[in-house]
This record gives C-alpha cells, structure tokens and sequence, in this order.
C-alpha cells in the first residue's frame, strides 16, 4: 500500500505528515462502511475509531438506512464501539470533514486525532476542532471526493436534508 503524505497547519507552519500503513488500514474501514452504505442507497460517509493497532468499530451515516439525522459516520462508528473508558488514546477515521455534530461529540469524548478523506466537498469544522487541540490530517483521498460529489449531485435534496441547508 502506498504511504500517503497530508498537510497538517501546526501553528502557522504546514508540515508533511506520513500516513502509518496502521492508519492506511483503519481508514480504509471507513471508506469501506461509506461504499456499504452507499451500496444500501444511504449516504457515502463512513468513520472507523482505532486505538493502537486495532480498529474497534467503523460505522456509517445511518440517515436513509435507519431514519436516523443523529446517525452520521462518525455517531455510527462511535456508537458501534459502545463503552470506551478513555477515547485518549484514539484517532477518529472519517471520509469526510466532520461536521458541528460531530465535531462537539470528538470534543466531548476527548478524542485527539482525527483523519479526514476529503474536506473538497463539505468544509466541516476544522477551525473548532483545532481551537481545542485536536490534531486534524486530511487525506485529500480522490476516492471519497468523486464518492461525495457524485452523491451530492444525484441526490441534492437528502445531501441537503443531512446538512441541514
Ligand atoms: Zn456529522
């Protein structure tokens, strides 16, 4: 698998950050639940929670398959992984740049690192979650860009419904 760089701002510097082949993995996970769900006619975003070398749980946005608006990736995979003593010691995978939502739930569970696939086609809340420390990476993976632009253009109506535009 190739190892990928992204761009990270520290401060107001931008520093190349090597991908692990770990975080390869876990965020192939997540691109995995997004292609289900998408497969299932829901929405393509998916999310994986790891810690250390193992991935606990992946999840997917639930909204169309469960009639869910709480259900996105990132609730999904953090619910699919139940009770957590300490999130400190994780990294949220997540195909797409998280939302408000689920930018508070990341702070709220004290999760320090967040990999992210694409923010081309949703901007989310990078700013907030960086005010409050958490270490933010962006992929800028094409496959999660075409997946969300594609969705986003045939169903603009749900795309809108789940951003609440
Ligand atoms: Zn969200």
């Amino acid at each position: 698998m190739p190892t990928r760089t992204a761009e990270t701002e520290l401060g107001n510097m931008t520093e190349q950050i090597a991908f692990t082949a770990f975080d390869e993995a876990a965020f192939e996970a997540a691109v995995r639940a997004a292609q289900k769900s998408l497969s299932e006619g829901g929405i393509p975003i998916g999310a994986a929670l790891a810690r250390g070398s193992e991935v606990i749980a992946s999840g997917h946005n639930e909204r169309v398959q469960h009639g869910d608006p709480i259900a996105h990736g990132e609730m999904a995979a953090l619910r699919a992984a139940g009770r957590q003593k300490s999130y400190r010691d994780t990294t949220l995978y997540t195909t797409l740049a998280p939302c408000a939502m689920c930018t508070g739930t990341i702070i709220q569970f004290k999760i320090p690192r967040v990999v992210v696939g694409e923010a081309r086609t949703f901007a989310g809340e990078f700013e907030l979650l960086r005010s409050r420390g958490v270490e933010v990476l962006v992929l800028d993976d094409q496959r999660c860009e075409d997946m969300m632009l594609s969705f986003q253009q045939d169903h603009p109506a749900l795309w809108a419904e789940d951003i609440a535009e």
